[in-house]
């Protein structure tokens, strides 16, 4: 039976979807104003985690990732750079989605950008408009709490007093609001600011109430999960909440699922305490990805975890090492074993499927899931020293190593990313080949950027090329 701890119940809950076998979950995902650190991608990893297990455990996963690509910070480097809101998100949510690829994440079933998403928003709020819980102000559209009277059911606060400092996220430029609770759902246009000409007047939308637009457009009024880190639980995911179930009257999420930080010292990994590594930075100093992936994966997401350079380099190590068992398992010649399993591999494999389950269905244990495998790779090595595996047992290993590798996604070598610029210069070699007629060197071009993920579109402006 699998269990997750659910924020919204304060409870260790078994998981049933609503529509089994299909599990419709919804992560908060980046703000792309600059390079994400590898804080953030803790939470992405351990969402990539629970995906992996529930199809692991035969759900098949829809799962939604916001982009935030309008938001203060991004207006304000934006304005700067002299660049549109377009162009600088763009960058930036290149850059996280290399960075996500590199991490070994799966991609999600859809990436929505909020920008392209107003509509959505507008709707969601003229719903609400249309009942008791907003009202307008110097040209936004607020939410009013008193009007909603489980506000604070996910975050177990006490409501009263006054709430507004508590997240960085609260606006600190909202003197218009009736309470100080309130939260604007539209912004009024600012001089010098980005704007949309809607029904709501001209401004834009306040940041929680993309995710509940997005959310419900995607995946319905009523879904399975929803994820973030810890820190969003108050206030963002209690005004998606008040947000989503002001308009419909229905049950937004069944299951709130928020990982813990990533710490540094004592402190959360943070832009702002400027305590953070970003992945590439680390990649850059030689770490592998996938080192960077099996760190983050390796304490469960309820804990905190603190990062240091030293834990890194023990994951190296470890990473390393599994490579190199499978590696051993898959060359090993085997003696003889055509007829079936032997006992004593069934045993070894029976056992660590078991831990490496009863570990996951426990909220999630990463720590003794890898345990088992640590177990699992330690008995294998022996069996192996001692020539006793046959065919069939090598068959049934390998299946299990794939397995296990198909929820945690760290055993394989891992292949960098190869850089723009280093695929630009490999089309500028098979443009030459051609060019020269040299068809074998131009198709083996071709072939490797394929093998790496790479695909090539020849147009009559030259060659494009996107990743797959
Ligand atoms: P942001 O791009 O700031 O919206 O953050 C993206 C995600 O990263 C959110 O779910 C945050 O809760 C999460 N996050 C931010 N800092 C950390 C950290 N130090 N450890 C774990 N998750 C974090
Ligand atoms: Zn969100």
């Amino acid at each position: 039976m699998f269990k997750l701890y659910n924020t919204l119940t304060n409870k260790v809950e078994e998981f049933q979807p609503l529509n089994p076998p299909e599990v419709r979950m919804y992560v908060c995902g980046p703000t792309v104003y600059d390079f994400a650190h590898i804080g953030n991608f803790r939470t992405f990893l351990f969402a990539d985690l629970l995906r992996r297990y529930l199809k692991y455990r035969g759900c098949h996963v829809h799962h939604v990732m916001n982009i935030t690509d309008v938001d203060d910070k991004i207006i304000r480097r934006a304005v700067e750079e002299k660049k549109t809101l377009r162009d600088y998100t763009d960058i930036y949510l290149r850059y996280f989605l290399e960075d996500f690829d590199a991490l070994g994440a799966e991609r999600p079933e859809e990436l929505l950008r909020a920008t392209d998403h107003i509509d959505e928003m507008v709707e969601l709020i003229e719903r609400l408009r249309a009942s008791v819980h907003t009202y307008e102000s110097e040209g936004s559209t607020y939410f009013r709490i008193s009007t909603f009277p489980h506000y604070g059911k996910l975050s177990h606060l006490k409501v009263e007093g006054n709430m507004a400092g508590a997240s960085g996220r609260v606006d600190s430029d909202e003197y218009t609001k009736e309470d100080v609770r309130d939260f604007v759902l539209w912004k009024a246009a600012k001089e010098g600011e980005p704007f949309w000409e809607t029904r709501l007047g001209a401004g834009r939308p306040g940041w929680h109430i993309e995710c509940s637009a997005m959310s419900m457009k995607s995946l319905g009024e009523s879904f399975d999960l929803h994820l973030g880190g810890i820190d969003l639980v108050f206030p963002h995911h209690e005004n998606e909440i008040a947000q989503s179930e002001g308009a419909t009257g229905q049950p937004f999420v069944r299951y709130w699922v928020h990982a813990e930080f990533l710490m540094v010292n004592g402190e959360k990994m943070s832009k702002s305490r400027g305590n953070y590594h970003t992945f590439r930075s680390l990649v850059a100093e030689g770490f592998q990805p996938r080192a960077i992936r099996y760190l983050l994966l390796s304490a469960p997401h309820h804990k905190q975890l603190n990062f240091t350079l030293d834990g890194l380099r023990g994951a190296e190590s470890t990473v390393v090492r599994l490579n190199d068992f499978r590696q051993r398992l898959t060359e090993l010649v085997p003696t003889g074993g055509e007829n079936g399993i032997t006992s004593g591999i069934a045993t070894i494999i029976e056992r660590a499927r078991g831990s490496f389950e009863v570990a996951l269905d426990d909220d999630l244990n990463t720590a003794e899931a890898l345990a088992a495998i640590h177990d699992f790779a330690r008995e294998t090595n022996g069996a192996m020293a001692r020539n006793e595996i046959g065919a069939a047992d090598k068959a049934a290993l390998l299946h299990l190593v794939e397995r296990f590798d198909a929820v945690f996604n760290i055993f394989g070598e891992t292949v960098t990313e190869l850089l723009d610029s280093e695929i630009q210069s490999l089309i500028d070699e098979r443009q030459a080949a051609r060019k020269a007629r040299n068809f074998a060197r131009s198709d083996e071009i071709r072939d490797l950027l394929l093998s790496r993920g790479i695909l090539l579109e020849d147009t009559k402006e030259g060659v494009r090329w996107r990743r797959r």
